[in-house]
């Protein structure tokens, strides 16, 4: 199918029940004067009349995974500390005056953070149209030009524009197929480009990967590599370097349950010491990853 019609019938999504009346007060709600600051914190302020308009939708907008955000005194305080990521990437890219996507890019907050960064074009991609919603009202105070599509990372390969810098956080391991993955993002680069790539790993020396029925109670975790592996997958998709920007345990303090999420969050999910996940394998560990076309 065309991407076209791809996005034409995923349009239909904002339909479904859960979806729709929240899609109704996203679209008709409306922000005359804002400004904002762009820091760890996104931060709005806005007509203060907005007010009851703007907890009821952010309220309807739950969960809020990635963020933080504040509007006027409403603080959005997201499940994840969402910069302490940012902050490690940060001092390895250079987006200036280019073209960016952002795969996986959930309500936007990194996309935010790029803007300063002052490159040429931002699209996001992301199936989950309430976070796209999340992303439309944030956007709405922001008013910026970043582009957001519901698609995932099997659709780089048929979109027309290529990239100068993928951005592909916390999917790969989401994936059945990782090595696939990792071909379909060099297919969406442009000469030159590279793919800051960040994923879930176990510690190592061996090439093998973990492969759990579940993970900290995630049932749509698939492959765990160590990074040796990881590094086997990245040489099976052909890229031609792979740099290496660093790891570090998810903690408790940069990912946690708030009032804005549901349900449960990390410490949920490791055992009372915090030393292993509840199924008893080793807790959370991320690797930060450049790969280059
Ligand atoms: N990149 C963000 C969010 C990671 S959470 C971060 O690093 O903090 C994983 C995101 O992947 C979710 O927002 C989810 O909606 C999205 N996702 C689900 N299926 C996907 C797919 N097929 N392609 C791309 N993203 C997908």
């Amino acid at each position: 199918m065309k991407i076209e019609n791809i996005l034409k019938e995923r349009q239909k999504w904002f339909e479904w029940k859960n979806i729709k009346p929240i899609y109704e007060e996203v679209t008709k709600f409306q922000v005359t004067s804002s400004e904002f600051k762009i820091d760890d914190i996104i931060e709005i302020k806005t007509d203060e009349k907005l007010k009851p308009e703007i907890e009821n939708i952010a309220k309807m907008l739950k969960p809020w995974r990635k963020g933080p955000f504040k509007i006027n005194d409403l603080f959005i305080d997201s499940e994840w500390k969402s910069y302490i990521k940012w902050d490690h990437l940060k001092p390895h890219l250079n987006l200036e005056n280019k073209d960016i996507l952002d795969v996986g890019c959930n309500n936007g907050y990194y996309m935010f953070r790029m803007l300063e960064m002052h490159p040429k074009s931002i699209t996001g991609f992301d199936p989950s149209a309430l976070f796209n919603l999340q992303f439309d009202f944030i956007n709405k105070f922001i008013k910026s030009n970043i582009e957001y599509k519901l698609l995932g990372v099997e659709h780089i390969p048929l979109f027309d524009k290529k990239f100068d810098v993928i951005f592909c956080m916390g999917v790969l391991y989401h994936r059945r197929d990782p090595i696939n993955m990792l071909k379909e993002l060099k297919a969406g680069l442009n000469r030159g480009g590279e793919v800051i790539l960040d994923t879930l790993i176990i510690e190592g020396n061996d090439d093998i990967a973990l492969c759990p029925v579940r993970y900290a109670k995630m049932k749509n975790v698939y492959f765990i590599p160590t990074l040796k592996a990881l590094y086997n997958w990245c040489e099976k998709a052909k890229f031609s370097d792979i740099e290496f920007i660093g790891k570090r345990y998810t903690s408790t303090y940069e990912q946690r349950k708030t009032e804005w999420i549901d349900g449960e969050s990390l410490d949920s999910f490791l055992n009372k010491d915090q030393t292993k996940t509840i199924e008893g394998y080793d807790p959370p560990l991320r690797a930060y990853l450049k790969l280059k076309y």
